[in-house]
């Protein structure tokens, strides 16, 4: 493929063909849509600040016709053979695999992150659709005979009925497949509002799916600028049975609250602080080639980024020493530009973010061992960074960074590491580094997180059970317990 979309004749070329074949409408009823009064919202490269294109903006009432429209094919939907929605599910993963570039480069100009990411998440994306195709089909029951011989006990599974699928723009690609995959795969139909700031990923897949053969109304994107008057109606609503959300904790919470108005089913991605924790006993260049990947993969803009890094003072030189040789050494720039390595924040706001929680950390004394401070525009550029000697009472050990910046702390007595990890109100994702098994499995069962990395910096995978703990929200996605997210049990009691 073209190794930089900027510059020559073809790669704007190319540019404008990944963009120009997105749909900018809304999809409702299985019809492509201009919003009610033809409203509008820009898409803009947050390398440039350019816009790249604008696409429909659904006012509350085109979200109300979405919800509509899941709500009426979910009979029909819920009839489908699963052989048949599975094979659905399977020709949207060759086309997404078959189209992997031109959705990776799509993804990078609305989101930022260097192509190689990109791509890597097409295929994370694609992964989900191929893992809930056969997951459609395995849909099980139970039947049994009751202790006391007296009835005859028959477990069966539904689709939970339309669901409201809410997704944010750090994954945009991958987070959207993750839910519409078992959704489709249990037979509920729904209306998916992906991030304003990263519409074309879920649209373009939308629009896959669709050719795909999904009959229509049984998905329903709404983009809008006004997330909250779109999506409370929706979850207030009483047609909706399910409120899927990956986001903020903060936004999660609200969100939460007004589905207990419905009791809607609910599952909760929300974020994370991952504590990052080299033992003395560690492969130090293993667990820096770790730490890299944890800290660095989207820039720091994942919930599952290592937030801190707990590290042995007896190894701490050593480990702080080659992770500033390999942060400093990574390459910042638009993420189309060939050998970048690190893409810019999402936006001004978050930049500004990631600067105030380094300059906190830096005014209680921290030691800036590289970058330290934003890089000037155009675009929302932040220097890796790297921070040793981190007070404890720093902002940033507390809060989610969402941003290329490692704070290093050391530690000399293990348990107090542990300690340290479980410190924060989340509980999404924990990374250890030992070589020593009795230690690994010791700390990991006292590790209050949904996931471990053990000796690894990446934990996801299509086939295992993503989620957190405490403020890093409920439920599954992915695994064999992704799809029960979307199934309701019915037991029957059948006299003998
Ligand atoms: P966010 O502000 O919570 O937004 C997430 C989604 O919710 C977006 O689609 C957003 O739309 C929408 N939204 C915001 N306010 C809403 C409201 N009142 N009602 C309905 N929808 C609303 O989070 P973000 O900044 O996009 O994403 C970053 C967060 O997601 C981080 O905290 C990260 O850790 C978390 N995350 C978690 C996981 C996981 O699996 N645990 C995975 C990825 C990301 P608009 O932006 O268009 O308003």
């Amino acid at each position: 493929m073209s190794s930089s979309l900027r510059g020559s004749r073809s790669s704007v070329a190319a540019i404008e063909a990944a963009v120009a074949a997105v749909p900018k409408l809304l999809l409702i009823g299985g019809e492509w849509r201009a919003a009610a009064g033809g409203r509008e919202l820009g898409v803009e490269d947050p390398a440039t600040g350019r816009e790249l294109c604008r696409v429909a903006d659904a006012p509350p009432g085109d979200g109300v016709a979405a919800l509509a429209a899941a709500a009426e094919a979910q009979a029909e939907w819920a009839r489908w053979a699963p052989r048949r929605r599975g094979e659905i599910l399977r020709r949207a993963y060759e086309e997404v695999v078959a189209r992997r570039e031109e959705l990776a480069r799509l993804m990078t100009l609305e989101m930022g992150k260097p192509l190689a990411e990109s791509l890597g998440e097409v295929s994370y994306a694609a992964d989900f659709l191929l893992w809930f195709s056969e997951e459609a089909v395995r849909i099980g029951g139970d039947y049994a005979l009751a202790p006391d011989g007296g009835s005859r006990l028959l477990v069966s599974r539904r689709p939970v009925g339309p669901c409201l699928l809410i997704t944010p723009w750090n994954f945009p690609l991958a987070m959207g497949a993750r839910k519409i995959g078992p959704a489709i795969a249990a037979g509920c139909t729904m209306v998916v509002k992906p991030a304003s700031q990263t519409p074309l990923s879920m649209l373009a897949l939308a629009d896959v799916l669709e050719r795909a053969g999904l009959p229509a109304g049984v998905l329903n994107v709404v983009v809008t600028s006004e997330s909250g008057a779109v999506m409370e109606p929706l979850i207030r609503d009483g047609r909706a049975r399910k409120l899927s959300f990956t986001g903020s904790t903060e936004v999660g919470r609200v969100l939460a609250g007004q589905a207990s108005e419905q009791l809607l089913r609910l599952s909760m991605e929300l974020g994370g602080n991952a504590p990052f924790i080299v033992f003395a006993d560690a492969d130090v260049d293993a667990a820096v080639e770790g730490a890299v990947l944890a800290k660095m993969r989207n820039g720091g803009e994942a919930c599952t980024a290592a937030n801190r890094f707990h590290v042995a003072n007896s190894v701490r030189a050593e480990f702080g020493e080659k992770l500033t040789a390999k942060i400093r050494a990574m390459r910042v720039g638009p993420g189309y530009e060939e050998g970048v390595e690190v893409g810019p924040l999402i936006d001004a706001t978050q930049r500004a973010k990631v600067a105030e929680l380094v300059d906190d950390a830096v005014g209680l004394g921290a030691e800036v061992l590289t970058g330290g401070g934003a890089i000037d525009g155009p675009g929302h550029f932040f220097a890796p960074t790297v921070l040793d000697e981190v007070p404890p009472s720093a902002r940033l050990l507390d809060e989610e960074i969402f941003g290329p910046v490692a704070p290093v702390l050391g530690f000399d007595d293990p348990e107090e590491a542990i300690v340290a990890a479980n410190r924060t109100e989340y509980g999404l994702v924990a990374y250890l580094y030992t070589r020593d098994l009795d230690r690994a499995l010791g700390t990991l069962e006292k590790l209050q997180t949904g996931m471990v990395g053990v000796n690894r910096g990446l934990v996801s995978n299509p086939a295992a059970p993503f989620g957190g703990v405490k403020a890093s929200g409920y439920g599954r996605e992915g695994g064999g317990e992704g799809i029960e997210e979307y199934l309701d049990l019915q037991y029957a009691a059948i006299a003998r």
